[in-house]
């Protein structure tokens, strides 16, 4: 959490719309870019900027907060007028997640603990040195270089 941008948290009176362009220029990026990282349609985030799309279900919400690097409950909160208290929520299973793609929803769910999909641990630190996993870009961990992905003499 605390290496997380305050900059990058929605601010109260911003709508989704803008909250999102003013992501996405902060992180330097185009709309094309975008709907790639988040496997979306081009559309759908053009119709999310200009406003008229209000709410985002999961997969575009999972997709968007992937592509641009913030925490999925930023982006549930945009428009709520609530100030954002967000732990930092990104988990992943270590042995289905693949390198290079948006986590599964179900794993940053809030209350999820073991994998969906086999059981395993979710993994929120690094194994290595414990920092918190804040971005499922890299395989790497940015502090110790540990890989981000099991590996059979890892214990979670
Ligand atoms: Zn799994
Ligand atoms: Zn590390």
């Amino acid at each position: 959490m605390q290496l997380l941008d305050s900059l990058l948290a929605p601010k109260a009176d911003e709508s989704l719309g803008q909250y999102l362009r003013r992501l996405r220029l902060h992180r330097g990026l185009s709309q094309a870019d975008v709907v790639e990282l988040a496997g979306i349609h081009l559309q759908s985030l053009g119709k999310i900027e200009r406003g008229r799309t209000l709410k985002l279900n999961h997969k575009t919400c999972s997709g968007l907060a992937y592509a641009l690097n913030v925490p999925k409950e930023y982006l549930e909160s945009v428009g709520r007028g609530v100030a954002v208290d967000v732990p930092s929520a990104l988990k992943f299973c270590p042995s289905c997640w693949t390198v290079g793609t948006a986590p599964e929803s179900m794993w940053l769910d809030l209350r999820a603990k073991c994998c969906f999909l086999c059981g395993m641990e979710l993994r929120h630190r690094c194994v290595g040195c414990q920092e918190p996993i804040t971005s499922l870009k890299h395989r790497f961990c940015p502090f110790c270089g540990t890989s981000y992905q099991s590996s059979s003499s890892l214990k979670v």
